[in-house]
């Protein structure tokens, strides 16, 4: 399986990743739930140890070590902090409009920018009225000389006031459905733009999670991501990749809170004995290491598939079949994880209540867990496969 088989670049890289988040992440992660206060000094962390460039190209300041490097980092961080995971997602999901649709010119203004971390990066799909459904967008965007003048908003934008560069979408002909949608990259100085609120939330609190507003607001053309009308393509594309650092932050979640009641079921005493040596509990910690492990299977072949190479086309399913069982696990687990502590899982003295707190918005996010079942359905119904019943009167 891929995860035995890691180069040793991808273990010492992941080892010196889970040592910081060990040493200074995990000690700041009750701190910045309770504060809600946006974790510069992680960012920094991330910064000076060059973490932002694992998932950027060498030609743009980065590392070119693969997506299976970045989300196993996103996986490690995410076990201590979730908030401090999505920061790294979401540096991905802000940047993957750029380098898959960015022209060169574009590319070389940006993305070293992001790859060292200098810029953070957002991705501004969602709006009031429409989330699962984006096509119904109705932030406009219309050509006007040399810029394109931006009217609408935006809703639960990730990194928002904190984001120097946001990717948007928004319709260049509203009367043509997904093929009226078009991208941009948008800096945050540009004129009529505007964070207009932040949301206060049940979990991953030290993200920024805000409204965004734009009047009139002018963008070069030149920020135009592909062509007039590419944008809904783009979104989906941008998606397909990006998902995964949702599952690895799922994941990362999952295995920090078994790790966590495991240590916790070896001290733990009731009845003359280790709570883990009580068979229910011990089933619990069986299904919880195992659903976990089953969800690295998923993520991890995701990773491979991308690194060696596979057609785009067959990233789609892969990437919502992760997304979707990473998330699942990182409800479940987290939830029998509060279960093993008893009363004192349920209090903030112990991290599993922010870890269960923290897992539900990984269903939800990057397209809820119900999309990514339709999106599966819907790769399924395409594919040309021999079935049992062929031949059969
Ligand atoms: C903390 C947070 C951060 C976020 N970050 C970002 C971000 O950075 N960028 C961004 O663009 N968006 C972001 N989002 C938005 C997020 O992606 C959407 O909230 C999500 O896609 C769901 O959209 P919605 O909230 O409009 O729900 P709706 O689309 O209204 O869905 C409501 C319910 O109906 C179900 N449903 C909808 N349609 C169907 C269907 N066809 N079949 C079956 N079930 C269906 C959904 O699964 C859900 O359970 C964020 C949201 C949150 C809460």
């Amino acid at each position: 399986m891929p995860w035995d088989q890691l180069t040793d670049e991808q273990r010492e890289v992941r080892d010196l990743v889970r040592t910081l988040a060990r040493e200074r992440i995990a000690p700041r992660a009750a701190e910045i739930d309770a504060s809600h206060e946006f974790p510069w000094d992680v960012v920094e962390l991330f910064r000076e140890h060059g973490i932002f460039g694992l998932s950027f190209d060498e030609r743009y300041g980065g590392t070119g070590t693969g997506a299976l490097l970045a989300l196993l980092v996103i996986e490690e961080v995410s076990k201590v902090c979730a908030t401090s995971g999505v920061i790294l997602a979401v540096q991905e999901l802000g940047s993957f409009g750029l380098k898959l649709a960015g022209t060169d010119e574009q590319k070389s203004r940006y993305l070293p920018l992001l790859a060292s971390g200098e810029w953070l990066a957002a991705y501004a799909l969602t709006e009031a009225g429409s989330g699962s459904d984006s096509a119904a967008m109705r932030t406009t965007a219309r050509r006007d000389a040399d810029d394109y003048v931006l009217d609408g908003s935006k809703r639960f934008i990730t990194n928002a006031s904190v984001a120097t560069l946001y990717t948007v979408f928004a319709k260049t002909d509203p009367e043509a459905g997904h093929a009226g949608i078009s991208a941009f990259v948008v800096e945050k100085d540009a004129p009529g733009f505007e964070v207009a609120r932040l949301e206060p939330k049940m979990g991953i609190t030290g993200s920024t999670t805000g409204e965004l507003t734009f009047t009139e607001c002018r963008v070069p053309s030149a920020n135009l991501l592909g062509e007039e009308g590419d944008g809904f393509k783009i979104a989906m594309r941008i998606l397909d990749r990006s998902r995964p650092g949702i599952a690895a932050q799922g994941l990362g979640i999952a295995q920090g809170a078994t790790d966590y009641a495991l240590d916790y079921a070896k001290t733990r005493e009731t009845m003359g004995k280790p709570i883990g040596e009580h068979q229910l509990v011990a089933a619990k910690l069986a299904d919880m290491e195992t659903r976990c492990e089953a969800a690295r299977g998923l993520l991890y072949r995701f990773g491979q598939m991308v690194d060696t190479g596979a057609p785009e086309a067959e990233l789609t399913k892969a990437s919502a079949m992760a997304k979707l069982f990473c998330s699942d696990t990182a409800m479940a687990v987290t939830t029998e994880a509060v279960q093993i502590l008893g009363g004192y899982g349920y209090i903030k003295e112990y991290p599993v209540e922010r870890m269960m707190r923290d897992a539900k918005i990984t269903q939800i996010y990057e397209g809820t867990n119900e999309i990514q079942r339709l999106v599966i359905a819907r790769e399924m119904l395409k594919e040309a496969r021999a079935f049992l019943l062929a031949g059969v009167a």
